[in-house]
């Protein structure tokens, strides 16, 4: 697609004032304090790209891709621009007169086909004894991993050795009286990386009426491929995954991933596809896309049973900026912890600013990373929480990562392991 004609750059370009709001917000500049890494910075070099006053260069690339994508400086910029939007289209136009191969491997070839990414994983399972910099270097993966690789390797979790599409069947039957259909999107890194959420999302979902289809050819969300400048891949991600979907009669679409459901969001469509033959097709698709903590407190209106006798945990959330910035969901997790027996919630503060983690951010931009990751984790040890709660299996990565570096004796969770576990404590709820 002409990079003129991506909506943001055609037509929000003109209305920067400069004022620098965005500036303020943004966790890189907070750290780095340099006006190219600020969004103000980012939004004029999309304009001197636009206007071929610069040229599409690897070393402007790089600028740009100092940004986390967190979207703190779109919901806040007074003139309404989506600020990282510009930043994903001016990578993309540049990536694609500078492509590579580590990258054209890892987001056009494996991370596209679910068999093949599978496959890496589990070539990571059996060969993190080996370390990841021989791995990425065997698989030629060091240009898009410079530098960082002995550090970001200590970042990656132990991969699991079965996915979460190995150990759920396509058809998961609600318990009880049927109420609704649903189509689980189950986002990569919740497949591969978290898959006992996965498990903990049917098992609350079948629980509560659902009927869980997990559709076998569904692929990755596209987001991986946005931040990466690979728009066009991610196009092909997502007409793929809305035909299959469609193909379907749901009453919902739902996720745990933060980012997936950000992605599948009609905001995020109208950016990829807007103005392509697709774009009905795709709106109708989104319009049943939902984040599942939403879905459980406005569609299910969720009411747990109490237990006696049952202790009491303290818990903390951190918002994925994905769904806090991006669609503006932050009561509703908070709401689901707070309706579980037994949990006392605790807010952080600066709980909805990014944790560093960002898809594979972490990895490429290490040292930022680890001081974004660090204010969160002094803001998350201060509520004296024994759980850190959030919605993303990224964030997940990137948080379990800081209490280990911090020697907190805590534990990361996604909420609906919380409530997966609770049901399983209810003996009604079991018969
Ligand atoms: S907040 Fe918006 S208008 Fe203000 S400098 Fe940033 S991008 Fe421009
Ligand atoms: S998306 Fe986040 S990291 Fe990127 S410029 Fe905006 S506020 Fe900064």
């Amino acid at each position: 697609m002409d990079f003129q004609k991506i909506p943001p750059v055609r037509d929000q370009l003109m209305k920067c004032v400069r004022c620098g709001k965005c500036r303020s917000v943004c966790p890189v500049f907070t750290e780095v304090k340099n006006e190219t890494a600020a969004p103000r910075g980012h939004v004029f070099m999309v304009q001197m790209l636009r206007d071929g006053k610069v040229q599409p260069s690897e070393e402007l690339y790089e600028r740009l891709s100092i940004c986390l994508m967190c979207e703190n400086c779109t919901v806040n910029c007074p003139s309404g621009i989506d600020v990282h939007e510009l930043n994903a289209a001016a990578r993309s136009y540049i990536y694609d007169q500078n492509p590579t191969l580590g990258k054209e491997v890892v987001f056009d070839t494996m991370w596209t086909r679910p068999g093949l990414l599978k496959g890496s994983t589990r070539l990571l399972w059996g060969t993190q004894r080996l370390g990841l910099q021989k791995l990425a270097r065997s698989l030629g993966l060091t240009r898009i991993l410079p530098g960082d690789l002995p550090k970001a390797e200590k970042i990656l979790n132990k991969v699991p050795f079965r996915s979460a599409r190995q150990r759920l069947p396509e058809v998961n039957p609600a318990r009880g009286q049927k109420k609704y259909t649903i189509g689980y999107f189950l986002g990569c890194g919740t497949d591969l990386l978290q898959p006992s959420v996965a498990l903990a999302t049917v098992d609350v979902l079948t629980r509560n009426g659902c009927e869980v289809i997990v559709p076998k050819d569904s692929r990755c969300c596209g987001l991986p491929q946005i931040a990466n400048g690979k728009m066009d891949t991610a196009r092909r991600l997502m007409a793929h995954n809305i035909k299959i979907y469609n193909s379907y009669d749901f009453d919902y679409i739902v996720t745990d991933c933060a980012s997936c459901s950000s992605a599948l969001s009609r905001k995020n469509l109208e950016f990829l596809l807007g103005g392509l033959k697709i774009e009905d097709q795709a709106f109708e698709f989104a319009e049943k896309v939902m984040d599942l903590s939403y879905f459980l407190i406005h569609v299910l209106d969720l009411q747990l049973p109490e237990l006696k006798d049952i202790e009491t945990v303290r818990v903390t959330y951190h918002d994925p900026c994905h769904l806090a910035n991006a669609q503006d969901i932050k009561e509703e997790p908070r709401e689901l912890l707070r309706r579980i027996p037994g949990i006392s919630f605790v807010d952080m503060e600066e709980a909805n600013t990014c944790c560093g983690g960002s898809g594979t951010y972490s990895l490429t931009h290490y040292d930022i990373s680890m001081k974004i990751l660090d204010r969160k984790m002094d803001h998350a040890m201060a509520t004296g929480a024994d759980l850190l709660a959030t919605s993303c299996p990224s964030c997940m990565m990137q948080l379990n990562y800081g209490i280990n570096r911090h020697h907190w004796q805590a534990k990361v969770v996604h909420p609906i392991q919380l409530l997966s576990e609770y049901y399983q404590r209810v003996p009604v709820i079991n018969q």
